[in-house]
Protein backbone atom coordinates (compact mmCIF):
# COMPACT_ATOMS: atom_id res chain seq x y z
CA UNK A 1 0.00 0.00 0.00
CA UNK A 2 0.94 3.53 -0.69
CA UNK A 3 2.55 5.22 2.08
CA UNK A 4 1.27 8.57 2.62
CA UNK A 5 3.19 11.10 5.02
CA UNK A 6 1.32 13.18 7.44
CA UNK A 7 3.32 16.44 7.58
CA UNK A 8 2.69 19.59 9.16
CA UNK A 9 4.84 23.37 8.65
CA UNK A 10 8.74 24.00 8.34
CA UNK A 11 9.81 25.54 11.94
CA UNK A 12 7.25 22.84 13.09
CA UNK A 13 5.10 24.06 16.62
CA UNK A 14 3.41 21.47 18.90
CA UNK A 15 0.04 22.07 16.99
CA UNK A 16 1.95 21.14 13.68
CA UNK A 17 4.13 17.81 15.27
CA UNK A 18 1.07 16.62 17.36
CA UNK A 19 -1.36 16.92 14.61
CA UNK A 20 1.06 14.85 12.52
CA UNK A 21 0.72 12.23 15.08
CA UNK A 22 -2.62 12.10 16.36
CA UNK A 23 -3.87 12.15 12.81
CA UNK A 24 -1.31 9.69 10.89
CA UNK A 25 -2.57 7.34 13.59
CA UNK A 26 -6.10 7.65 12.69
CA UNK A 27 -5.76 7.23 9.09
CA UNK A 28 -3.73 4.15 10.52
CA UNK A 29 -6.60 2.97 11.85
CA UNK A 30 -8.98 3.02 8.74
CA UNK A 31 -6.54 0.95 6.95
CA UNK A 32 -3.83 4.07 5.53
CA UNK A 33 -0.42 3.35 5.28
CA UNK A 34 0.42 6.83 7.06
CA UNK A 35 3.41 7.76 8.47
CA UNK A 36 3.86 11.24 10.78
CA UNK A 37 6.36 13.18 9.58
CA UNK A 38 7.63 17.14 10.06
CA UNK A 39 9.44 19.56 7.97
CA UNK A 40 12.17 20.85 10.42
CA UNK A 41 13.54 20.50 14.05
CA UNK A 42 11.69 20.14 17.36
CA UNK A 43 11.46 22.98 19.11
CA UNK A 44 11.69 22.85 23.35
CA UNK A 45 7.79 22.92 24.20
CA UNK A 46 7.27 20.33 21.26
CA UNK A 47 10.16 18.42 23.01
CA UNK A 48 8.59 18.64 26.64
CA UNK A 49 5.20 17.06 24.98
CA UNK A 50 6.62 14.31 23.28
CA UNK A 51 9.10 13.40 26.03
CA UNK A 52 6.68 13.91 29.03
CA UNK A 53 4.04 11.66 26.99
CA UNK A 54 6.20 9.16 25.31
CA UNK A 55 6.40 9.49 21.61
CA UNK A 56 9.56 9.86 19.45
CA UNK A 57 9.76 12.88 16.91
CA UNK A 58 8.10 12.24 13.78
CA UNK A 59 10.20 11.58 10.69
CA UNK A 60 12.28 14.19 9.91
CA UNK A 61 11.13 14.84 6.08
CA UNK A 62 13.50 17.45 4.10
CA UNK A 63 12.04 16.89 0.94
CA UNK A 64 8.89 15.75 -0.54
CA UNK A 65 9.19 15.23 -4.35
CA UNK A 66 7.20 12.12 -5.24
CA UNK A 67 5.70 11.41 -2.64
CA UNK A 68 2.01 11.17 -1.64
CA UNK A 69 1.49 14.04 1.56
CA UNK A 70 -1.69 15.02 3.61
CA UNK A 71 -0.77 18.29 5.11
CA UNK A 72 -1.71 19.69 8.39
CA UNK A 73 -1.59 22.41 10.07
CA UNK A 74 -0.69 24.73 7.23
CA UNK A 75 -1.96 24.68 3.40
CA UNK A 76 0.50 28.02 1.92
CA UNK A 77 3.44 26.44 -0.57
CA UNK A 78 5.62 29.62 1.35
CA UNK A 79 5.04 27.34 4.49
CA UNK A 80 5.52 23.71 3.42
CA UNK A 81 8.38 21.13 3.06
CA UNK A 82 10.34 21.63 0.34
CA UNK A 83 9.57 19.50 -3.17
CA UNK A 84 6.14 20.38 -2.50
CA UNK A 85 4.90 21.18 -6.03
CA UNK A 86 6.29 18.45 -7.44
CA UNK A 87 4.43 15.72 -4.34
CA UNK A 88 1.13 15.11 -4.19
CA UNK A 89 -1.07 16.29 -1.70
CA UNK A 90 -4.44 14.03 -0.96
CA UNK A 91 -5.20 16.02 1.90
CA UNK A 92 -5.48 19.04 3.58
CA UNK A 93 -6.65 19.05 7.65
CA UNK A 94 -5.58 23.03 8.70
CA UNK A 95 -7.18 26.23 10.33
CA UNK A 96 -5.60 29.09 8.50
CA UNK A 97 -6.45 31.42 5.94
CA UNK A 98 -6.59 29.40 2.28
CA UNK A 99 -3.22 30.38 0.83
CA UNK A 100 -3.25 29.54 -3.19
CA UNK A 101 -2.53 26.14 -3.14
CA UNK A 102 -3.77 24.69 -6.72
CA UNK A 103 -3.75 20.54 -7.38
CA UNK A 104 -3.90 18.45 -10.24
CA UNK A 105 -7.08 16.61 -9.29
CA UNK A 106 -9.82 17.06 -6.59
CA UNK A 107 -8.64 16.24 -2.99
CA UNK A 108 -10.41 16.13 0.65
CA UNK A 109 -9.67 19.79 2.25
CA UNK A 110 -11.30 20.38 6.02
CA UNK A 111 -10.10 23.99 7.45
CA UNK A 112 -12.01 25.43 9.80
CA UNK A 113 -11.67 28.77 12.06
CA UNK A 114 -10.66 26.99 15.06
CA UNK A 115 -7.87 27.62 17.36
CA UNK A 116 -5.75 24.87 16.52
CA UNK A 117 -5.40 21.71 14.06
CA UNK A 118 -5.67 19.47 17.18
CA UNK A 119 -9.19 20.74 17.98
CA UNK A 120 -10.54 19.35 14.69
CA UNK A 121 -8.54 16.11 15.34
CA UNK A 122 -9.67 15.23 18.49
CA UNK A 123 -13.53 15.82 17.24
CA UNK A 124 -12.98 13.46 14.49
CA UNK A 125 -11.76 11.08 17.03
CA UNK A 126 -14.57 11.64 19.37
CA UNK A 127 -17.23 11.98 17.03
CA UNK A 128 -16.14 8.96 14.96
CA UNK A 129 -15.82 7.28 17.80
CA UNK A 130 -12.76 5.87 17.46
CA UNK A 131 -10.38 4.90 20.03
CA UNK A 132 -8.67 7.78 21.76
CA UNK A 133 -5.72 6.39 23.66
CA UNK A 134 -4.47 8.20 27.01
CA UNK A 135 -1.03 9.94 25.54
CA UNK A 136 -2.73 10.49 22.29
CA UNK A 137 -5.33 13.00 23.89
CA UNK A 138 -3.02 14.24 25.87
CA UNK A 139 -0.98 15.77 23.22
CA UNK A 140 -3.98 16.96 21.60
CA UNK A 141 -4.60 18.72 24.55
CA UNK A 142 -1.32 20.36 24.69
CA UNK A 143 -1.93 21.22 20.50
CA UNK A 144 -4.81 23.48 21.47
CA UNK A 145 -2.92 24.78 25.16
CA UNK A 146 -0.07 25.71 22.59
CA UNK A 147 -2.32 27.46 19.55
CA UNK A 148 -4.37 29.59 21.71
CA UNK A 149 -2.23 30.52 24.75
CA UNK A 150 -3.75 28.77 27.29
CA UNK A 151 -7.42 29.06 26.10
CA UNK A 152 -7.07 33.06 26.06
CA UNK A 153 -5.99 34.18 22.53
CA UNK A 154 -8.96 35.83 20.19
CA UNK A 155 -8.83 32.60 18.04
CA UNK A 156 -9.82 30.00 20.79
CA UNK A 157 -13.61 28.87 19.89
CA UNK A 158 -16.16 27.01 22.12
CA UNK A 159 -15.18 24.43 19.87
CA UNK A 160 -11.27 24.78 21.12
CA UNK A 161 -12.81 24.77 24.96
CA UNK A 162 -14.89 21.97 24.52
CA UNK A 163 -12.16 20.10 23.08
CA UNK A 164 -9.64 20.71 25.96
CA UNK A 165 -12.30 20.08 28.39
CA UNK A 166 -12.85 16.54 26.98
CA UNK A 167 -9.27 15.50 26.12
CA UNK A 168 -8.47 17.42 29.85
CA UNK A 169 -10.63 14.78 31.42
CA UNK A 170 -9.79 11.63 29.07
CA UNK A 171 -5.93 12.29 29.81
CA UNK A 172 -6.38 13.01 33.37
CA UNK A 173 -4.84 16.47 33.11
CA UNK A 174 -5.11 19.78 34.71
CA UNK A 175 -5.21 22.69 31.94
CA UNK A 176 -4.14 25.04 33.47
CA UNK A 177 -1.20 23.33 35.39
CA UNK A 178 0.35 22.59 31.89
CA UNK A 179 -0.31 25.86 30.02
CA UNK A 180 1.66 27.13 32.81
CA UNK A 181 4.75 24.75 32.02
CA UNK A 182 4.14 25.11 28.34
CA UNK A 183 4.28 29.34 28.53
CA UNK A 184 7.52 28.87 30.80
CA UNK A 185 9.01 26.64 27.83
CA UNK A 186 7.80 28.72 24.65
CA UNK A 187 9.41 31.67 26.37
CA UNK A 188 12.96 30.18 26.23
CA UNK A 189 12.52 30.47 22.69
CA UNK A 190 12.63 34.68 23.43
CA UNK A 191 15.95 34.12 25.14
CA UNK A 192 18.55 33.30 22.41
CA UNK A 193 20.34 35.46 19.74
CA UNK A 194 18.08 38.15 17.42
CA UNK A 195 18.40 35.74 14.64
CA UNK A 196 16.82 32.76 16.66
CA UNK A 197 14.26 34.67 18.31
CA UNK A 198 13.22 36.17 14.60
CA UNK A 199 13.33 32.38 12.84
CA UNK A 200 12.36 30.44 15.71
CA UNK A 201 8.58 30.80 14.38
CA UNK A 202 8.92 32.56 10.85
CA UNK A 203 6.39 32.24 8.01
CA UNK A 204 6.02 33.47 4.94
CA UNK A 205 3.25 34.49 3.12
CA UNK A 206 2.35 35.91 -0.61
CA UNK A 207 0.11 38.46 -1.30
CA UNK A 208 -0.21 38.54 -5.79
CA UNK A 209 3.47 39.61 -6.04
CA UNK A 210 4.23 41.32 -2.56
CA UNK A 211 6.28 38.73 -0.06
CA UNK A 212 5.98 39.06 3.31
CA UNK A 213 7.65 37.38 6.66
CA UNK A 214 6.19 37.34 9.76
CA UNK A 215 8.35 35.67 13.24
CA UNK A 216 6.01 35.43 16.04
CA UNK A 217 7.40 35.06 19.68
CA UNK A 218 4.64 34.33 22.38
CA UNK A 219 6.56 34.99 26.01
CA UNK A 220 5.95 35.87 29.49
CA UNK A 221 8.99 38.46 29.50
CA UNK A 222 8.53 40.73 26.89
CA UNK A 223 11.37 43.55 28.19
CA UNK A 224 13.70 41.39 27.87
CA UNK A 225 13.19 41.75 23.84
CA UNK A 226 12.22 45.09 23.47
CA UNK A 227 15.53 45.81 25.19
CA UNK A 228 17.33 44.27 22.06
CA UNK A 229 14.88 46.26 19.96
CA UNK A 230 18.11 47.52 17.93
CA UNK A 231 19.67 44.35 17.18
CA UNK A 232 15.98 42.78 16.19
CA UNK A 233 15.77 45.98 14.29
CA UNK A 234 19.38 45.18 12.26
CA UNK A 235 18.46 41.36 12.59
CA UNK A 236 15.11 42.06 10.71
CA UNK A 237 16.13 43.94 7.95
CA UNK A 238 19.12 41.07 7.25
CA UNK A 239 16.72 38.35 7.27
CA UNK A 240 14.11 40.94 5.09
CA UNK A 241 16.83 40.88 2.33
CA UNK A 242 17.99 37.63 2.58
CA UNK A 243 14.88 36.11 1.87
CA UNK A 244 13.83 38.67 -1.01
CA UNK A 245 11.12 39.82 0.90
CA UNK A 246 9.22 43.34 0.65
CA UNK A 247 8.53 43.22 4.20
CA UNK A 248 9.13 41.93 6.95
CA UNK A 249 7.73 41.66 11.09
CA UNK A 250 8.39 40.55 14.29
CA UNK A 251 5.54 39.82 16.56
CA UNK A 252 6.33 39.81 20.25
CA UNK A 253 3.23 38.97 22.22
CA UNK A 254 2.93 39.75 26.07
CA UNK A 255 1.46 36.20 26.83
CA UNK A 256 0.37 37.51 30.21
CA UNK A 257 -1.63 40.33 28.38
CA UNK A 258 -2.50 39.54 25.03
CA UNK A 259 -0.76 42.73 23.73
CA UNK A 260 2.07 42.60 20.98
CA UNK A 261 5.18 44.62 20.10
CA UNK A 262 5.20 44.39 16.32
CA UNK A 263 8.84 45.44 14.73
CA UNK A 264 8.51 46.17 11.18
CA UNK A 265 10.91 46.52 7.98
CA UNK A 266 9.78 47.21 4.55
CA UNK A 267 10.17 49.00 0.91
CA UNK A 268 7.61 51.17 1.61
CA UNK A 269 7.32 53.13 5.35
CA UNK A 270 3.35 53.42 4.55
CA UNK A 271 2.65 50.14 4.24
CA UNK A 272 2.41 49.17 8.37
CA UNK A 273 0.19 52.09 9.08
CA UNK A 274 -2.05 51.85 6.00
CA UNK A 275 -2.53 47.92 6.86
CA UNK A 276 -3.00 48.95 11.12
CA UNK A 277 -3.95 52.50 11.10
CA UNK A 278 -0.80 52.66 14.13
CA UNK A 279 2.59 54.61 13.25
CA UNK A 280 5.58 53.08 13.79
CA UNK A 281 8.22 54.69 16.32
CA UNK A 282 11.78 53.67 15.56
CA UNK A 283 10.32 50.90 13.32
CA UNK A 284 8.07 49.53 16.16
CA UNK A 285 4.50 49.91 17.79
CA UNK A 286 2.67 48.29 20.43
CA UNK A 287 -0.18 46.83 19.78
CA UNK A 288 -3.12 46.78 22.63
CA UNK A 289 -5.56 43.27 21.93
CA UNK A 290 -3.21 41.80 18.99
CA UNK A 291 -1.81 38.38 19.90
CA UNK A 292 -2.42 36.26 16.74
CA UNK A 293 -0.68 36.62 13.69
CA UNK A 294 -3.35 34.65 11.38
CA UNK A 295 -6.07 36.50 12.88
CA UNK A 296 -4.96 39.79 13.33
CA UNK A 297 -1.39 40.68 11.83
CA UNK A 298 -1.84 38.67 8.03
CA UNK A 299 -5.48 39.58 7.17
CA UNK A 300 -5.01 43.24 7.30
CA UNK A 301 -1.78 42.64 4.79
CA UNK A 302 -3.75 40.24 2.31
CA UNK A 303 -6.47 43.07 2.38
CA UNK A 304 -3.95 45.97 1.53
CA UNK A 305 -1.93 43.73 -1.24
CA UNK A 306 -4.81 42.16 -2.56
CA UNK A 307 -4.85 38.50 -3.00
CA UNK A 308 -3.63 37.80 -6.43
CA UNK A 309 -6.30 35.62 -7.56
CA UNK A 310 -6.86 35.92 -11.14
CA UNK A 311 -10.60 35.54 -12.48
CA UNK A 312 -10.12 34.62 -15.99
MN1 LIG B 1 1.35 25.76 13.58
MN1 LIG C 1 -1.96 25.40 14.49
Amino acid sequence: MRKVYVIGHKRPDVDSIVSAIAYAEYKRMRGWNAVASRAGDVDPETNYVLERFGFEAPLLLNEARGRALILVDHNEVAQAVEGLEEAEVLEIVDHHRLGGLVTAEPIFVHIEPTGSTSTIIADWYLRGGIKLSEEIAAILLCGIISDTIVLRAPTCTEKDRCMARKLAELSGLDIEELGKEMLELKSLKGERSPREVILSDFKEYTFGSVRVGIGHVETLRPEKLVNMRSSLLTELKHIKEEKGLSMALLMLTDVLKLDSYVFCVADDPSWFERAYGVKLRGGMAYMRGVSSRKKQLVPPLARLFGFGISSS
